[in-house]
């Protein structure tokens, strides 16, 4: 099929070619003709299949005519991140170039009044995170009352990061006669309890299976021991033919410590975290697209949506503690047709967590073995060696199979390697959350982060906290307004306070953080 049969604008058509897309992907041709009559979508997508663009498209040829007023936004898309919203608007950009519909992107730590006087001046097309958006409602800069197009995008993240009474109460002030676009990379029952309740009589498009990760990722998995991770990790980015690199942890505090650990090793390496402030976020995002910096340690707020062109690589340095997680972090690479490759390493502690993700995508995911490190038996971490005794499995030997396009490893910087052995584990020691979850599947987890809250229910507790607490943060768990993580999680950004780095036995001070964690990891 062609772009031109879907019934989009010529305008339209002619930024497309500009673009360079000869065909529309299929959650296009599916979605885009019954956008454009008007009718209520559910699209299942994940990221990657270019469902951006078939909401972004149709919307641009119907917003062609008409005029927006002041304050009175005539379409809004709701993104659960501020980078995902910035992507999208990066996309009617691109594919409203040939058009003069205006725009405001309202996403948490951004000027205030800069947005506020777009706003006066009346904008086609909103784009906003949740939070954002009530702020500015309940300061009366913005109504819903003349949205005629709304979309709600990644619901499923949305229902992760606590947004859904937010979502419930701007739906609440929209008209009632809208037409409503709902994406979601998956559909479990909350989401389509949601759903029900948001749309009307909606076409649904579904192009591929809920969860199922790309067939273009090339998928691996090697089971070491917790001491051994960061050694595992530089001999696969030594080994691979890495050009650029998403490298996920659960945890925001292991993601400093772990890109000082990179740095030191001499790896070109950035951060990416809901802790930093957005500017720096931006920045980074920036340099790592534009191939200044090649690797990416982040936090789930890098898995959904982000939009890399080429990644060639991700890694999970932890196990993601929904299985969920781990489908969208490995779909940052393999897009748009062209093949990735995504490494897992998994530590004995991890049984439940890989068992539940190999459970969703319905498939085992194949083992590799490390050079120079023993591979680990699941669920066997007592049996484990002392720090410092090495197995000495080699490639491919014990339960492991050849790596995948392995080659001669560069040589690997040894000064870290030949510490001593020494038994202490000071940083990782503490993984209650992870042992919590695992013992449940996928679901409940987020049940329990995530209580659905009716929109009365919401209100009366809001109304109930004081203002100034809420605005600091005091809502947080349900509010964040672009947080990434589990909110049970601490993150300390780049400092680790002394006090988690020191072992239980007196030892000479560390000369640095990084110092003291690669001596806990690496003996
Ligand atoms: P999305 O799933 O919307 O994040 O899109 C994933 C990637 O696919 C983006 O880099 C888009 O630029 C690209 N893309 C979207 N539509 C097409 C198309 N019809 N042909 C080729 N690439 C596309």
């Amino acid at each position: 099929m062609l772009f031109s049969e879907l019934g989009l604008g010529p305008d339209v058509l002619r930024a497309i070619e500009d673009k360079g897309y000869t065909q529309p992907t299929p959650i296009q041709e599916q979605a885009i003709p019954w956008v454009l009559q008007g009718r209520d979508v559910l699209g299942c997508a994940q990221t990657g299949t270019g469902k951006t663009a078939g909401f972004t498209l149709p919307m641009i040829t119907m917003l062609a005519s008409g005029r927006a007023r002041a304050r009175m936004p005539r379409s809004l898309i709701l993104e659960p991140t501020r980078e995902l919203a910035a992507q999208v608007s990066e996309s009617f950009e691109t594919y409203g170039k040939y058009h003069k519909l205006s725009m405001a992107l309202l996403i948490g730590g951004e000027n205030f009044s800069e947005q506020v006087k777009k706003l006066d001046r009346g904008v086609d097309v909103l784009i906003a995170t949740p939070g954002r958006l009530i702020d500015l409602f309940e300061r009366g800069n913005i109504m819903l009352n003349d949205i005629k197009v709304f979309v709600i995008d990644e619901a499923d993240r949305m229902l992760d990061m606590g947004f859904i009474p937010d979502i419930e109460r701007i739906v609440s002030k929209l008209p009632k006669s809208r037409q409503t676009l709902f994406f979601s990379a998956t559909m479990p029952p909350e989401i389509r309890r949601l759903a029900d309740a948001f749309l009307s009589t909606p076409q649904e498009v579904t192009v591929a299976p809920p969860a199922s990760p790309a067939e273009t990722v090339t998928q691996a998995m090697a089971l070491v021991h917790d001491v051994d991770k960061r050694k595992a990790l530089r001999h696969l980015l030594n080994t691979e033919e890495v050009k650029n690199a998403f490298i996920f942890c659960n945890r925001k505090r292991d993601i400093a410590v772990l890109q000082k650990s990179l740095e030191r090793h001499g790896f070109n390496v950035g951060a990416l975290h809901g802790d930093m402030v957005q500017s720096k976020r931006t920045e980074t995002l920036d340099l790592f697209k534009k191939g200044e910096i090649s690797l990416l340690v982040c936090s789930d707020v890098a898995a959904r949506g982000i939009d890399v062109q080429g990644l060639s690589h991700v890694f999970n340095f932890d196990v993601p503690l929904t299985p969920d997680d781990y489908v969208h972090r490995i779909g940052r690479t393999g897009r748009a047709g062209k093949q990735g490759r995504a490494f897992m390493l998994a530590t004995p502690d991890d049984t439940k967590l890989v068992g539940n993700i190999t459970r969703l995508i319905k498939r085992e995911i194949p083992m590799i073995a490390i050079d120079g490190l023993e591979t680990a038996e699941f669920g066997d971490e007592d049996a484990r060696p002392r720090r410092g005794g090495r197995g000495g499995a080699s490639a491919g030997a014990g339960r492991g199979r050849p790596e995948p396009r392995a080659r001669a490893p560069r040589e690997e910087r040894p000064a870290r390697e030949e510490r001593p052995a020494r038994e202490e584990r000071p940083v990782r020691e503490e993984r209650p959350v992870r042992e919590e979850r695992s013992a449940r599947d996928d679901r409940p987890v987020r049940e329990e982060r995530q209580p659905r809250e009716s929109l009365a229910a919401a209100e009366a507790r809001r109304n109930s906290e004081p203002r100034r607490d809420r605005d600091r943060g005091g809502d947080r768990r349900r509010r964040r307004d672009d947080d990434d993580d589990d909110a049970s999680v601490i993150g300390f950004g780049d400092h680790m306070p002394a006090f988690m780095l020191r072992s239980a036995r007196p030892r000479p001070a560390p000369e640095s953080i990084v110092e003291a964690a690669d001596q806990g990891q690496e003996g």
